[in-house]
């Protein structure tokens, strides 16, 4: 599914996407989808619309320097009733040899009630699970972005 975008409000639309995907997800592991594109393609942007959409409050921020934020989802949207987490992890300075940050990840991805979205996932593809959903983003021209959720 391809979405163009004229302005980042409405990446709302494949937000919501994404959400409705992980209603068919398996339920006994954590949710991850991969976000995959150039610097300022909108991947952040993504993640915020989706934390919106989530009931998230919380201003959120790039975790570039961090590695990764956690936000708690309130119990007000109906999948809160399938995840208690919003996991935004950068990949982008990582490895798959980091063996530290692999295990780390491991135990948040056994959680059922994580929803994790990485940002650079190629940097670690080795130890992504194999159904990570995947969506792509790409900078068109000045006013037009796509998002693709293969
Ligand atoms: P990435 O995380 O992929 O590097 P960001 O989501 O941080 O990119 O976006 C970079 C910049 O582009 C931000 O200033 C953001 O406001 C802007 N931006 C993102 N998506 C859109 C959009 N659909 N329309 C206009 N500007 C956007
Ligand atoms: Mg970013």
């Amino acid at each position: 599914m391809k979405y163009t975008i004229k302005k980042p409000e409405e990446t709302t639309r494949p937000a919501r996407a994404l959400l409705a995907c992980t209603m068919r997800a398996a339920k006994k592991r954590a949710f991850v989808a991969g976000l995959s594109g150039d610097l300022g393609a909108g991947k952040t942007t993504f993640v915020k619309a989706l934390a919106k959409e989530l009931g998230i409050r919380r201003t959120l921020q790039s975790p570039t320097f961090i590695l990764e934020r956690d936000y708690k989802i309130p119990g007000l949207h109906p999948l809160s009733a399938r995840f208690s987490h919003l996991i935004h992890i950068d990949a982008y300075r990582l490895t798959e040899h980091d063996n530290m940050f692999a295990g780390h990840l491991q135990t948040l991805m056994n959680n059922p009630e994580n929803l994790i979205l990485i940002e650079w996932p190629e940097r670690i593809k080795k130890i992504l699970p194999k159904d990570t959903l995947f969506i792509s983003f790409a900078h068109k021209d000045e006013k037009t972005r796509t998002v693709t959720i293969r």
